[in-house]
């Protein structure tokens, strides 16, 4: 029988590779909803192609685009983000979330409370709300896959292991669009230098993330989230060829590594399939013509996106949240030209350094203290950033 499959975000680079696999075996899905955002004739096509039940743009100006593209079709169109958590509810036995940011978060747990398997690329969602989601699949009885690449390769590693006998995690970076730079250089990076990746082709924001360290920062939170092991158990390796994804060592002194290539068609096909592995269309890796793997630790003081993960890790509660809105509002500031590449960082260390520590900051954790986290952290961010123009 046909599993029946919804893409968040599917007009995005994840997106795309995942509508690629499932129109490569077409007859074994069924395609419930598609979203996406400004990109009308895209996703118009997607769900022609894949005859989706209904898509979704994020913006209610775009729904008359969106009803032009798709009419004489029986698909349904809906617009906004209250219709996207809508189209979230609609059941489905697998959904992608590939949203980018934590506009991911309330589709994501609409999803999890219908049930059902959440193939999770939407690292910002489990960095802001790691334990809501969690606690909200537990109830429900739904299940989450990781979809980025290194914990897509840690859970393989881990498969028929006891998580007890781990010693530590560790996930590989490529060093991104900089790594070869001299530190003094990185004041001065464009957005467009900062925008093109040595290794994989990707969404801009997660590339510019990439060059920073502050995607690393957010899989080391990621990490924490999805395996629990302890914060010191994490390390990030700076590992140029980004050839091998991720390794976990055990109590016995074994290191398992998971290799492939960069293709993000390995994590969204071993969760699309899963628990099956099925034959994927990715490139088959030639060790002797790769030759050497190299790896070196990452430096600390150039990167203090890692520095700053490590706090939030230590912090708990709601300081994941703080941390992820900040990050993407120096994320807006650098690409609208507002900020430089460096004052990224030194945006989010001053949000992380003042936040509040006491009163309802220390709440439950539920989707309501999450967005009262997410947007004084965004408002603080946005001033922090007006001062550093003014
Ligand atoms: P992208 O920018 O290419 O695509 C993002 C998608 O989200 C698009 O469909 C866009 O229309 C939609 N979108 C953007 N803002 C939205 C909003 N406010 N509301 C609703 N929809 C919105 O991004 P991407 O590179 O595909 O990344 C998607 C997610 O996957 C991110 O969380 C990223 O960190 C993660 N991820 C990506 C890669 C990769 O190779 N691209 C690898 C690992 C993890
Ligand atoms: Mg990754």
């Amino acid at each position: 029988m046909a599993r029946t499959v919804s893409i968040f975000g599917s007009t995005g680079s994840i997106g795309c590779n995942t509508v690629n696999l499932i129109e490569s075996a077409a007859e074994d899905y069924d395609v419930v909803a598609l979203t996406g955002g400004r990109n009308i004739a895209k996703l118009a096509r997607q769900a022609r192609k894949l005859g989706a039940d209904i898509a979704v743009t994020a913006h209610e100006e775009c729904y008359g685009d969106l009803k032009e593209a798709l009419s004489g079709s029986d698909i349904k169109v809906a617009a906004g983000q209250t219709a996207i958590c809508e189209a979230a509810a609609r059941p489905a036995d697998w959904t992608m979330s590939a949203i980018v940011g934590s506009a991911g978060l309330p589709p994501g747990l609409e999803t999890l409370k219908r049930g059902g398997t959440l193939a999770l690329a939407n690292k910002e969602s489990l960095v802001t709300a790691g334990p809501l989601l969690m606690a909200t699949a537990k109830a429900s009885g739904a299940r989450v896959l990781p979809v980025d690449s290194e914990h897509s390769a840690v859970f393989q590693a881990l498969v028929g292991e006891d998580i007890g006998t781990v010693e530590r995690i560790i996930i590989t970076a490529s060093g991104g669009a900089f790594r070869d730079w001299p530190a003094e250089r990185l004041k001065t990076a464009t957005l467009a230098e900062a925008s093109s990746h040595p290794n994989w082709d990707m969404g801009q924001r997660i590339t510019i993330d990439s060059a920073s360290l502050f995607n690393k920062a957010l899989e080391l939170i990621e990490t924490n989230e999805y395996f629990g092991v302890r914060p010191n158990q994490i390390e990030a390796l700076i590992h140029p060829e980004s050839l091998v994804h991720a390794l976990v060592g055990f109590n016995d002194g074994a290191l398992m590594a998971h290799l492939g290539p960069p293709d993000m068609r390995h994590a969204i096909g071993f969760a699309l399939n899963w628990p099956v592995r099925k034959a994927l269309p990715v490139e088959r890796l030639d060790l002797a013509a790769v030759a050497s793997l190299t790896f070196r630790a990452p430096d600390e003081a150039r990167y203090p996106a890692l520095r700053l993960a490590r706090e939030v890790m230590e912090a708990g509660g709601l300081a994941g949240a703080v941390f992820n809105a900040a990050k993407e509002t120096a994320l807006d500031g650098f690409i609208s030209g507002a900020i430089g590449f460096l004052e990224m960082a030194a945006v989010v260390e001053e949000v992380l350094a003042k936040r509040p520590r006491d009163g309802h900051m220390n709440a439950e954790i539920t989707l309501d203290t999450i967005l009262e986290a997410d947007h004084m952290s965004r408002r603080h961010a946005m001033d922090i950033i007006k001062q550093r123009q003014a």
